[in-house]
Parts: structure tokens; sequence; C-alpha cells
């Protein structure tokens, strides 16, 4: 067979080719864009051409500071069409964490978007490595910036060549993108995803049994671009041919839904809590989500209420899936196989609420104080992968060691494993409760607290106990109307049935709100510190 490297810009290419006339939808602050890929196809190759005249040169990393929008996408083809690195940086870090990361990563170019320009105007001082700062905005003149010199995108574009080609000699394991996955203390760490990774990758969001990304799909990614690669959905949709709809900034569940609406959405991904927004909008207006095929759920474990909220109530399907940023991400995916759709409605629910089956291509071991478990949905252990996009160790970065070990990435999340090979997360190593010398999963508490009527969202997280070591406090947001009105017997009461008595929460904390981290994820730490000294556990 011929010796082809697997590239990224043959992805665009056939999305120009074959497709020309499809759309990709835009929301920008002042407007919906609605660009063929023909159009983005031209566009993406002036902007390769403007940053080869900028000077960046194979290997260099451009950095993205922006929402999903049409622009960053371009950028997504842009930038590895020319063998350069497209480090696509966390808006909602700290300002601490941006300057990190940005020089870590020895970011030459800076692409912003134009609501962001004042967060990256106040870290600009402390960038050393960035020669050249783009604002993408859809504004003729640029606003007065202390940034200086400062080019607009447009302009640039204007100036650059739509028939630039791009390279062809690149090797498909040279790097193509990066994101930076939040450490749990010190600096965030960098993963570097690979033209080959990422093509396999997206391949894989085209199977049937995965997310089945396919021409006939309206694609739109809720999860954030700079969060690792918005699961890759931007690549297999352009590759695909598939029309796309990029959200963009500040945007609200009723956003989110006019666009469903008006687009006709067939699948859209993200975090359980932008799930959880879209549903209350949903029950309280009249909304037509008939053409949605798909709600991908990730990031965090998707709540068995959700899942029955979405497709016993509301008849859209919904569907679990895990990964992290070391994976590009798609590991698991929780659909039921042919035999089991015989099975009872709440154990079908109870196995596509479990983070699902290992996708094709990918390798994994689940491995506890006595090896690898048994595959019996009790014993649990360390949730180990390997496979062509998995990374194989931190950018510059020391801590390697710690994650990356014999040949395996150690996740840090605790799984179970049924006999029918669902893998189900029981917590994160860090989030785990340990009391009198026993683990208690805060995920299985949570999943069974937020399907009490009254529950908005739950988060059960470890307080310090002299006697057992740790003991369970579980955090709740009561929805609205049912503020005041729920005890907190009341909800120990409703957990009791399901749980050993030991597992049972020792306090109930109300709250109006969960903090959560940059990516919408629950902030268990931050909660840890909140209630420790507020709650008296046994
Ligand atoms: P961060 O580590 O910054 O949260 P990632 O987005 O890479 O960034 O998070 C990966 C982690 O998120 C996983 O290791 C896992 O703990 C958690 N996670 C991802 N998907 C799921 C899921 N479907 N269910 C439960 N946890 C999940």
């Amino acid at each position: 067979m011929m010796k082809v490297p697997l590239n990224l810009s043959t992805m665009l290419e056939r999305a120009e080719k074959l497709f020309p006339k499809k759309e990709v939808v835009s929301r920008t602050l002042t407007k919906i864009h609605r660009l063929t890929y023909k159009e983005i196809g031209e566009r993406t190759r002036r902007l390769a051409s403007v940053l080869v005249e900028l000077g960046v040169q194979p290997g260099d990393k451009v950095a993205s500071f922006a929402w999903n929008q049409h622009r960053h996408l371009e950028a997504y083809f842009a930038v590895p069409g020319i063998g350069a690195v497209l480090h696509m940086v966390n808006i909602r870090l700290s300002a601490e964490h941006i300057i990190y990361i940005i020089n870590h990563a020895e970011n030459k170019v800076l692409l912003i978007d134009e609501d962001l320009l004042p967060i990256i105007e106040k870290v600009k001082d402390q960038l050393t490595t960035v020669k050249h700062f783009i604002l993408m905005t859809d504004q003729e003149e640029l606003p007065e910036s202390s940034i200086q010199p400062l080019y607009s995108y447009e302009k640039l574009l204007a100036s650059g060549d739509p028939t630039f080609a791009f390279r062809k000699d690149i090797d498909e394991y040279s790097p193509a993108g990066m994101c930076f996955t939040s450490a749990t203390t010190g600096n965030p760490k960098g993963v570097v995803y690979t033209h080959r990774a990422l093509f396999l990758h997206s391949m894989c969001l085209g199977l049937v049994d995965t997310l089945a990304l396919s021409e006939t799909d309206v694609s739109m990614p809720v999860v954030p671009m700079f969060h690792v690669n918005a699961w890759g959905m931007p690549y297999a949709a352009t590759w695909f041919g598939a029309k796309q709809v990029l959200p963009g900034p500040q945007f609200t569940p009723k956003i989110l839904a006019d666009l469903i609406e008006q687009e006709k959405v067939t699948v859209t991904a993200g975090v359980p809590t932008i799930w959880l927004g879209l549903l209350q909008e949903i029950e309280k207006s009249n909304r037509d989500m008939s053409s949605l095929r798909s709600v991908v759920c990730g990031g965090s474990a998707a709540p068995v209420s959700l899942i029955k909220a979405y497709e016993e109530k509301h008849k859209i399907p919904f569907l679990h899936a895990y990964g992290m940023t070391e994976t590009t991400p798609v590991v698991t995916v929780s659909r039921l196989k042919t035999y089991q759709n015989d099975l009872p409605l709440e154990e079908r629910m109870l196995i596509r609420a479990k983070q699902g089956l290992l996708v094709p291509g990918l390798e994994m071991r689940v491995v506890g104080d006595q090896g690898d478990v048994a595959w019996d949905g009790k014993e649990m252990g360390e949730l180990l992968l390997k496979g062509p996009w998995i990374a194989d160790g931190y950018y510059k970065d020391e801590r390697t060691a710690e994650n990356f070990r014999d040949g395996w990435l150690h996740t840090g999340d605790i799984a179970t494993v049924d006999e029918e090979g669902f893998v189900k997360l029981v917590d994160r190593t860090k989030d785990l409760i340990k009391s009198g010398g026993e683990w208690i999963s805060s995920v299985d508490l949570e999943n069974a607290l937020m399907a009490h009527e009254a529950v908005f969202e739950a988060a059960v997280v470890a307080v310090p106990s002299e006697k057992w070591d740790e003991r369970p406090v579980a955090c709740v947001v009561l929805k609205e109307g049912f503020k005041g009105k729920v005890s907190e017997k009341e909800l120990i009461d409703f957990l009791a049935p399901k749980f050993a008595k030991w597992w049972l929460p020792d306090a109930v904390v109300f709250m109006d709100e969960i903090p959560k981290t940059s990516v919408g994820k629950m902030l268990k730490r931050a909660l840890r510190d909140q209630i420790r000294d507020k709650v008296k556990v046994g």
C-alpha cells in the first residue's frame, strides 16, 4: 500500500471539492454569518498565506483565544496546513495561567476574539514570545487598544492568497494542535495533538457505533473549541461535509435553543451543565427540538435523571461519552448492545448512564491493588489507556512521569467494568471519599440525589473526620419553586433505601450555585474548602 501521511488539510480539501455549497453558520457578537465550505476554504487559504508572510514557520505555535466561530474554524485548518501548531487557549483560565500557557507553549501569534481583547490587554506585557496580535472582529475599524500593533483579521485576509497550497510534506506524527488541561495543583499541563491522532480520532467520530457524524448531520459543538478541540467535532464535520453551527460568544440556553430550532441541528455536544440549562429553557418555552438526533454529553458524569428527562419527557436522544484532554478526547461511548434493548427501562438507563464501551482503536486496562480487576461491575481500579489518539506525555513538563508509565496513560479515574465491558467511572482519584478505610463514590450519591424532583444540581465531597478519616457531605442546589421547601432530612431519607448506611452524607448544605471549573465542571476542591468549617461530621 502507499505510504501516505495522515494529514489534516485533506479534510478541508474534501469539503471544498465535494461539499462547496454546504454551510457553516457562525454566530458572532454582531450577527449570524453564513459561509459555504467554498468560502471557508478560500478564507482558510488566505489565512495560511498571511501567517507565512508574518514569518510563521513549520513547528511554530499560533495561539487562538476565541469562542466557537468561523474564524476559529479557519485557524483550525490554516495553522496545521502550513505545518504550524494551533494552541487553543482556554479563555476562562486565570490571568496567571493564561500567561503561563502562552509563554510555555512559546506562541508567536495570537488570534483574539473581539470581546476577549480586554483579557489579553491586561496580560500582554507578560507575554514574552508573542510577536503578532490579530483581532477577529466583524468591525471595519479596530477598537482603541493598548496592544500595538494590533492587526485586523479581515484586513489581513483581504491581502491573503485564496489559492494558497497547503503543505503536503508534513510528517503525520508532527504536531497540529495543542490544549492544556487543568492540574489539581500548579500550572496547567499541555497536550500536543499530532495530525495522525486528529485524523484517526475524526474518523472514529464517524463510526455508527460512536457519534455517527455524517454528511446528513447539522453539527453544533457547544463544548468550546479550546476544550480538547471541541471534542474533535469541527474536524470531523468539515471532513464529512456536515453543516456546522458554531454558537459563538457568551451564548445562553435561549440562544442554543434558538439555533437548534432555526438551523435544525441534529447533533450537539457539551458538558452536563449545558444540558441542564437547555432543559430548563425547553421546559419553560415551547420549543421544537425535533431535529435533534443526538445530544452528546461528556466531561462529567451524565446523571440518569438528565438522560431520562431528555429521552422520556422530551423525546430527545441523549448519548453519554467519556474522554479527557490527554485522549483527544473520545474514549468510551455508552450505547446499548442490541440484545440489551429488551431490558426494562430502568436497567437500560443505568447502563446508559455508565461511561460506556471502549471505542474501536483503543486499548484499556482497569487496575486495582491486586492487578487487573474482574469485569463484574464491582471491583474498582484505575483506568489505563493506550492508542493512536492517546498522548504519551505532557508538553515539556516533568509531571509527565506521574501519569504516563509503562506505555499506558494512567487516567486518575477510578472505574468498574461490568460483564458486558461497560466502563463506569466511580470517581476521580482525588474526589473519592475514604471513610473508615472504605471508598464511597461521590458520583453514585450525586446521581441518586439528582433523581429527586426538587434537586437541580448536587455535588458530594469529602469533609475531614477525626473518627472516619473522611465523611461525605452533599451540596445541593434546589430547582426554582422548591427553595426552602425541602429539608436535609427529606433528602437523606430519599437516599437511604438506595445505599448502605455508612454511605449516606452526614450533612446536606443548600446553596445557590455550585462553583465550576473553567470548562463547566463542578469544582470540588473549592467546594470542600467552602464547606469544611461549616458542617459537623461524625
Ligand atoms: P480537566 O482534567 O481539566 O477536568 P478534561 O476535560 O480533560 O479536563 O477532564 C477529563 C476528566 O473529566 C476525566 O479524567 C474524567 O474524570 C472526567 N470526565 C470526562 N467525561 C466524563 C464522563 N462522561 N463521566 C464522568 N467523568 C468524566
